[in-house]
C-alpha cells in the first residue's frame, strides 16, 4: 500500500510500504478515506522530537472496517469508523478510570504511559496516513458512524472527532468552562478553533482567541469568537481591558512549546506566562499544546529539556489551576459525534484543502509554513 513516510527533517514522501495484517485476534483493519495533517505532525516533521525516520505518520483517521479478527464482536466489516488517536487496551488501571490517553499496555517502556499511531514516543504504531490502518482492540478503540460517513465531504465533519475536536473540547474541560464563562484561547490553529467551538457548545459569554495568522482569526470570528491579533496588540492588556482589569474566566492554550513572538523568536514560556496573566484570580487554565521532556531543537539548555521557566509565583498568589496532557478522546467522541450528527457542530468550517495522498509531501510544506488559506488539510487516499 502507500503511506506518508518520514524521511528526516522536512522530508516526506509517499512510498510503498507493507499492508498491515490482523496480528491479534482483537485487530482491525481499516481502509483510510479520510487522515488529517496535525499540528502535532508538524513538531515531528520538523525534527523537534525524536521520531524515526521510515515511520508512517498519522493519527487523524477515519475509513470502513475491511477486515476483523475473530475476537472482535461488535465492529463489522462495512463500518464506517472514526479511530480515536490514542491506542488503549480498555482494561488497564489507567482505561478503567477513562484516561485512554495513558493506556499502560499499549506504551512499552513500563514507566511511561500513552500510545498513539505515527507519534513520537507513544509506540511502534504504524500511522493512518496510508491506504490501511491496523487498529488494536478494534472494539474498544473504533467510533462507529452513520451511513452518512460514507460520504467524503461529511467526513470532514467526523474525522475531526479522532482528535482535534475533542482535543479542544478537552482544554474547555479542563479549564471549566461553564455558561456564561469568559474564555481566552491562545492558538487558532485547528485545535485553538476546536476549542472556541467547544467553549460555545458550552455557554461561554464571550471567547476571545489569540493568533496572528488573519485567515486562522478570521474563522474564529466566523463562529462568534472575537479575534486578537497578538502582533498588534498585547493580548494580555487587551483582554484585561474588555474584563474590568480582572482577566478572563478560564482560558486554554493551544500552541505548545514552539510558541513564538510575531517575529518569529521561540518561547516555550510565551503562551503559558501570558495565561497566567490574561486569567482571573482563581481561574483555571487548559493545557493542550504539546509540551515535552525532550526538545534537541530548544534554543536553550532548560528549553532543550523541557523546563519551563514559568511564572509560578503569579500562578500560585492567582490561586489558579492548570489541566495538561494529551486527550482522552473516548470520553468525549460518542457525545461530539451526535453533536454533529444533530447539525449543532459542523467543525468542517476549518478545512482549507482536501487532497490525495500523492500531494502529502507539497501539503506539509504548505500547513508547516502556516501559509495563508492553508488551515487544515485532509489528506483522501482514495481520491485521484
Ligand atoms: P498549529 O501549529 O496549526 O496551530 C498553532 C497556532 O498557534 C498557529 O496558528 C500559530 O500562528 C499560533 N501561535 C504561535 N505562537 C503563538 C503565540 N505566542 N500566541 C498566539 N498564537 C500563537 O497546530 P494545531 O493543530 O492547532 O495544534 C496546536 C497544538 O496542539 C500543537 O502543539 C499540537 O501538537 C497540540 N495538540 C495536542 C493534542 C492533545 O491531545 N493534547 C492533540 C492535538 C494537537
Ligand atoms: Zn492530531
Amino acid at each position: 500500500m502507500k503511506a506518508v513516510v518520514y524521511n528526516g527533517p522536512r522530508d516526506v514522501s509517499v512510498e510503498e510500504v507493507p499492508d498491515p495484517k490482523i496480528e491479534k485476534q482483537a485487530d482491525v483493519i481499516v481502509k483510510i478515506t479520510s487522515t488529517n495533517i496535525c499540528g502535532s505532525d508538524l513538531h515531528m516533521y520538523e525534527g523537534r522530537t525524536d521520531f524515526e525516520t521510515g515511520r508512517v505518520f498519522g493519527h487523524e483517521n477515519l475509513g470502513e472496517v475491511v477486515e476483523v479478527g475473530s475476537a472482535v464482536d461488535k465492529v463489522k466489516v462495512g463500518d464506517m469508523v472514526a479511530i480515536p488517536f490514542n491506542v488503549a487496551c480498555g482494561y488497564c488501571k489507567n482505561c478503567e478510570r477513562g484516561f485512554t490517553n495513558y493506556c499502560l499496555t499499549m506504551q512499552p517502556k513500563k514507566e511511561w504511559a500513552g500510545a498513539a499511531y505515527g507519534f513520537a514516543d507513544m509506540g511502534p504504531y504504524q500511522g493512518g496516513q496510508a491506504e490501511f490502518l491496523r487498529v488494536p482492540y478494534g472494539d474498544f478503540n473504533c467510533l462507529r458512524l452513520g451511513e452518512d460517513a460514507r460520504d467524503s465531504k461529511r467526513q470532514n465533519d467526523y474525522v475531526m472527532l479522532a482528535d482535534i475536536f475533542p482535543t479542544g473540547y478537552h482544554a474547555t474541560e479542563m479549564a471549566g468552562v461553564k455558561p456564561g464563562d469568559q474564555t481566552v484561547i491562545f492558538g487558532a490553529g485547528p485545535v485553538g478553533l476546536m476549542a472556541a467551538l467547544s467553549a460555545s457548545i458550552r455557554g461561554a459569554s464571550r471567547i476571545w482567541v489569540v493568533d496572528r495568522r488573519p485567515d486562522r482569526l478570521g474563522l474564529a470570528e466566523s463562529i462568534g469568537a472575537i479575534p486578537v491579533d497578538g502582533s498588534k496588540v498585547d493580548p494580555v492588556e487587551f483582554i484585561k481591558d474588555q474584563t474590568m482589569g480582572l482577566g478572563a474566566d478560564n482560558g486554554c492554550e493551544c500552541v505548545g512549546y514552539q510558541a513564538h513572538e510575531p517575529d518569529g523568536t521561540e518561547d516555550m514560556n510565551l503562551t503559558l506566562n501570558q495565561l497566567v496573566q490574561a486569567v482571573r484570580f482563581t481561574g483555571k487554565i487548559g493545557v493542550v499544546g504539546v509540551f515535552v521532556p525532550q526538545d534537541p531543537g530548544g534554543k536553550d539548555e532548560f528549553a532543550k529539556n523541557g523546563k519551563a521557566v514559568f511564572d509560578y509565583g503569579w500562578f500560585w498568589f492567582k490561586g489558579q489551576t492548570m489541566g495538561t496532557g494529551q486527550c482522552p478522546v473516548k470520553k468525549y467522541n460518542r457525545l461530539l459525534r451526535d453533536l454533529i450528527v444533530s447539525g449543532k457542530a459542523t467543525p468542517s468550517f476549518i478545512v482549507s484543502h482536501e487532497l490525495p495522498l500523492e500531494q502529502a509531501p507539497e501539503a506539509y510544506q504548505h500547513f508547516d509554513a502556516r501559509d495563508e488559506g492553508w488551515t487544515k488539510v485532509v489528506l483522501k487516499p482514495g481520491m485521484k
